[in-house]
């Protein structure tokens, strides 16, 4: 039985992982900013901590007399949260600063970082038809603005800290993820889950249409959240020493995604195409050479099947909360 602190525990695939460590023996502290009654998995058997991570003398009481430490913990969203919240993003830079200099001086075993595709150079993303990213596209650096600046600069923290103190670090680039107990509203969802949202919104209040960032024909591929969290722990537990691609190879265009939740829905309906909303580069994939030489291994849940899992999530989440506000609306009648 290890001693990990997973950094970010209350966020989506902080929270999976937490329920994965624990499941397998291990005593886990799990650690975020967030109120727990926000976070979106509570595990009774965690040692749970509510902690400003930005904070340095909060990374030495989160890693303190403790073995491995796996930081998901960041200020992010999907596109239309990054390309408005630059700064905040950035900010994320003291999170993972100040967990690897407590890490170093508390002697932690194993750093475990969740990097990012939005490192990777904007101009080898301009074509819809991306031949897949490979690990070597982040260098001549031209990562997103802020947040793939901010996941490029950690990333090299890592390696310069396990150079130069001997701390082990293993970084993973993730290429979108989704899955259900993950952000579906607000502002910070990613693409799998607003458009499922939409479309069960529609479905509820009998709408025939639904808005799409962007003309639809930009292409991504998306890892389902099992996949996410077995490669998190293949990465760690490897000697692979530098970055490495962790995302599915099935790219979409994001109009074949809302058509495979539609397929899902049972019903179709107008798009509209709202080319002023934020839309990230034009084509996007993760190229597997390295993760399969490496792990004998690639993310490989079909989107389909991964898709239906969160709908149906999404879904429960979505009825419930227009039966409560019903609910309200009637008790204040
Ligand atoms: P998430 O937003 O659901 O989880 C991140 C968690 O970090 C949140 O619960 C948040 O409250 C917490 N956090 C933020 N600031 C903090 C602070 N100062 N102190 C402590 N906790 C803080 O995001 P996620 O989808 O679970 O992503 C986890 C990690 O993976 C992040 O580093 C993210 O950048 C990276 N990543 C995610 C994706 C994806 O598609 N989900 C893609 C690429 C990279």
């Amino acid at each position: 039985m290890k001693k990990i602190v997973v950094a970010g525990a209350g966020g989506f695939i902080g929270g999976h992982l937490v329920k994965e460590l624990i499941k397998k023996g291990n005593s886990v502290r799990a650690v975020d900013l967030k109120p727990l009654n926000e976070w979106y998995q509570v595990s009774g058997d965690a040692d749970n901590l509510v902690l400003d991570l930005r904070l340095r003398e909060n990374c030495y009481k989160a890693v303190n007399g403790y073995n491995e430490v796996f930081n998901l913990a960041a200020d992010m969203g999907g596109m239309g949260f990054i390309e408005n919240n630059k700064a905040a993003c950035m900010i994320s830079v003291l999170i993972n600063t100040h967990l690897l200099l407590a890490s170093k001086d508390c002697g932690i075993d194993r750093f475990f970082y969740a990097s990012s595709a939005c490192v990777y150079n904007g101009e080898k993303q301009t074509d819809p038809h991306n031949p897949g990213l490979i690990e070597s596209d982040a260098y001549p650096a031209l990562a997103e603005d802020g947040y793939g600046w901010e996941k490029l600069f950690s990333e090299r923290m890592c390696r310069h800290f396990r150079e130069d103190f001997g701390l082990t670090t293993r970084v993973a680039r993730f290429h979108n993820v989704y899955g259900p107990c993950g952000t579906f509203d607000g502002g910070r969802e990613k693409a799998p889950a607003a458009i499922s949202r939409k479309v069960i919104e529609a479905g509820i209040t009998g709408k025939k249409e639904i808005v799409i960032w962007g003309d639809g024909l930009q292409t991504r591929s998306f890892m389902y959240i099992d996949d996410c969290i077995k490669g998190i722990q293949d990465i760690m537990y490897s000697n692979i020493e530098e970055p490495l691609n962790l995302g599915s190879s099935e790219m979409v265009s994001i109009n074949q995604l809302v058509d495979i939740v539609e397929d899902i829905a049972g019903y179709k309906l107008n798009r509209i195409y709202d080319l002023k909303a934020p839309k990230g580069v034009r084509g996007r994939n993760s190229e597997n050479t390295l993760i399969k030489k490496y792990l004998g291994w690639e993310p490989s849940i079909p989107l389909r099947k991964g898709m239906k899992k969160t709908y149906n999530w999404i879904s429960e989440q979505v009825v419930d909360e227009s039966r409560r506000k019903k609910g309200y609306n009637k008790f204040n009648k």
